[in-house]
C-alpha cells in the first residue's frame, strides 16, 4: 500500500503530517512522492489565507480526475483546517472525497482508512496531542505543547478550525523532548498557535490564571532547555501574554535560542482595535523595550497584515513607524486574505485589492532595507549554525543561526551544529565561513540580491 500526503500551511500541519505518516506506516504503507503512484492521497490544508485554499482546490480537482481515470480505485482524504469549515466540507463533496477530518481528528485516520467514507470533526482533546516516534536522521524536530486558540481576532478563521485552547500535559511534552534528545536531534521547536498561553485558564488578556497542574510557559521553557537538546525555539507568542518571566526563562536558560517570533499585525491603535488584537501600539513596544533590555543580543521578527479593512495611508504609516523603530530582523508580510464566516468578513468592507498590493510592496521594500543593516551587524562575528543539508548552489550547504538567520557556508558540513564566522549579509541571508574553508560569499550575495523573495501566501 502507497501514500502520498501534501502539506499546506503552517509548521503545525508539518508536524501533524509527520504524526498522520507515523499512524499510516504503522498500518504498513509506504510513501511516494508522487500521487499518480498511491493507492491514498491525503492532503493537509491551511485555511488562514485565500492562497492556500485555492491551491487545495486546484490539487483536488487533479485528484478527482485521478480518480476517474482508475475508475475509483483510489482513496483521497481532506485533513487540516479547510476539512473543519462549511468551505471545505463544500469542496469535499464537490470533489467527491472520502475521507474528511478536521485538525482535531487526525488521530482517526486509521479508522478512518478502515471503514472508507468517513468524516469527523470533532475535537477530541485526549486525541489531540500525540507522541509520533522522532523523525529518521533529522537534526531539528517539531513539538507541539499546545493546540487552538481562545483570542478572537476579527480578521482570523483559526478559532473556528482549530477550536479552543488546550495545553498538552507536561511530563508527555518531556517525554516528548526526552526521546528527541535520545535520537541526537539537535533542536526542537515548541508549537502551538499561542505558546505563551501554555497552561493557563480559559479566557484571554494579561490576568488568565494559571491551570493546576500545569507550569507557567516560563517554566515550561526551563524544563524543556534541561533536557539536553541543545537548541529550543517557540513559535508562536502573543504579544499580551508575553510577560517579563518568559524573558528572563529566555534569558536564564543557555538551550533556549534568543529568536522571538512576536506577531504585530499592525502600528495602528485604530487597526489594532478592529483587528480585536487586544493590546495597543504602546503596550507591544514596551514589551520589545523590555526584551532589548533584558536580551540585547536577540532577533525579532513579527507577522504583519497590509490593508486591513478600513485602514488608511495614516493608520498604514503608524505601521511603517513602528517596523522602523523596533527594527526587525525578519517579517512575514501578508496582504488582507476575506475569510468566510470571520467577524471581519461580516461587519467590514475590503479596501480594494490594488491599494493591498501597493502597501505590502512599500512594506516588503523597508523590510529588506531594515533586515540588511541588521544583517550587516552580523559580519565578522561568530555565529553557532544548525547545518540542515545542501543548499540550491552546488558545493554549499545551507542552516540557520540561534538568531533563526538563514545561513549558507561554503563546502561539504555534516548535518548538524558548526561554529563559523559571517563574512557577508544581504537582507535574507548570512554568508559564513567554517574554519579552514573559504567562502565565496560575496560572489554569491550578488546573485541573491536580484532575486530576492519572500515567503508571502
Ligand atoms: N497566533 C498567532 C498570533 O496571533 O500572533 C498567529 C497565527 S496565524 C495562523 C499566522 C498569521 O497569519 C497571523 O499572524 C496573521 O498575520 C496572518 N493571518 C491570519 N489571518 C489572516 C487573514 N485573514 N489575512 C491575512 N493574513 C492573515
Ligand atoms: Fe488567529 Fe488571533 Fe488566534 Fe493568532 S491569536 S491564531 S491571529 S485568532
Amino acid at each position: 500500500m502507497r501514500a502520498h500526503v501534501v502539506t499546506f500551511g503552517c509548521q503545525m500541519n508539518e508536524y501533524d503530517t509527520h504524526a498522520i505518516q507515523s499512524e499510516l506506516a504503522g498500518i504498513g504503507y509506504s510513501f511516494v512522492d508522487d500521487y499518480r503512484e498511491a493507492d491514498l492521497v491525503l492532503v493537509n490544508t491551511c485555511a488562514v489565507r485565500g492562497k492556500p485554499v485555492e491551491k487545495a482546490q486546484t490539487l483536488l480537482g487533479e485528484l478527482r480526475k485521478e480518480k476517474q481515470r482508475r475508475r475509483g480505485a483510489m482513496t483521497v482524504g481532506l485533513m487540516g483546517c479547510l476539512a473543519q469549515l462549511p468551505e471545505g466540507r463544500r469542496m469535499g463533496e464537490k470533489f467527491a472525497v472520502d475521507i474528511m477530518l478536521g485538525p482535531g481528528a487526525i488521530t482517526e485516520i486509521v479508522p478512518a482508512i478502515e471503514r472508507g467514507k468517513f468524516q469527523s470533526f470533532d475535537f477530541k482533546n485526549e486525541l489531540q496531542f500525540y507522541t509520533p516516534p522522532p523523525p529518521r536522521d533529522a537534526v531539528s524536530a517539531h513539538l507541539t505543547i499546545m493546540r487552538g486558540c481562545n483570542h478572537r481576532c476579527t480578521y482570523c478563521i483559526v478559532p473556528q478550525t482549530r477550536g479552543p485552547e488546550v495545553s498538552r500535559p507536561v511530563e508527555d511534552i518531556l517525554n516528548e523532548a526526552r526521546l528527541l534528545a535520545a535520537a541526537s536531534v539537535a533542536e526542537v521547536t515548541l508549537l502551538g498557535q499561542n505558546v505563551n498561553s501554555y497552561g493557563l485558564a480559559d479566557g484571554i488578556g494579561t490576568r488568565r490564571k494559571q491551570l493546576a497542574g500545569y507550569p507557567s510557559f516560563a517554566e515550561l521553557l526551563r524544563m524543556v532547555g534541561r533536557v539536553g537538546i541543545p537548541r529550543v525555539r517557540f513559535v508562536t507568542s502573543h504579544p499580551v501574554n508575553f510577560d517579563d518571566e518568559i524573558i528572563e526563562a529566555i534569558a536564564d536558560t543557555p538551550a533556549v535560542c534568543r529568536f522571538i517570533h512576536l506577531p504585530v499585525q499592525s502600528g495602528s491603535n485604530r487597526i489594532l482595535k478592529r483587528m480585536a488584537r487586544e493590546y495597543t501600539r504602546e503596550f507591544y513596544l514596551d514589551r520589545v523595550r523590555r526584551l532589548r533590555e533584558m536580551l540585547p543580543d536577540a532577533t525579532i521578527s513579527t507577522d504583519i497584515i497590509a490593508g486591513f479593512p478600513g485602514e488608511t495611508e495614516e493608520d498604514f504609516e503608524e505601521t511603517l513607524s513602528l517596523y522602523r523603530e523596533v527594527r526587525y530582523d525578519a517579517a512575514y508580510m501578508f496582504i488582507y486574505s476575506e475569510r468566510e464566516g470571520t467577524p471581519a468578513q461580516v461587519h467590514f468592507e475590503d479596501v480594494p485589492r490594488a491599494v493591498k498590493t501597493e502597501r505590502l510592496g512599500r512594506l516588503v521594500e523597508l523590510q529588506k532595507e531594515v533586515s540588511f543593516e541588521q544583517n550587516q551587524q552580523w559580519v565578522g562575528r561568530e555565529v553557532e549554525v544548525l547545518v540542515k543539508g545542501a543548499a540550491d548552489e552546488a558545493g554549499f550547504v545551507q542552516g540557520h543561526t540561534r538568531g533563526n538567520h538563514v545561513t549558507i557556508i561554503k563546502g561539504n558540513l555534516a548535518p548538524g551544529i558548526h561554529h563559523t564566522t559571517v563574512v557577508q549579509a544581504t537582507p535574507n541571508r548570512l554568508y559564513c565561513e567554517a574554519a579552514g574553508v573559504e567562502s565565496q560569499g560575496p560572489a554569491l550575495a550578488r546573485r541573491e540580491l536580484r532575486v530576492i523573495s519572500l515567503p508571502i501566501i
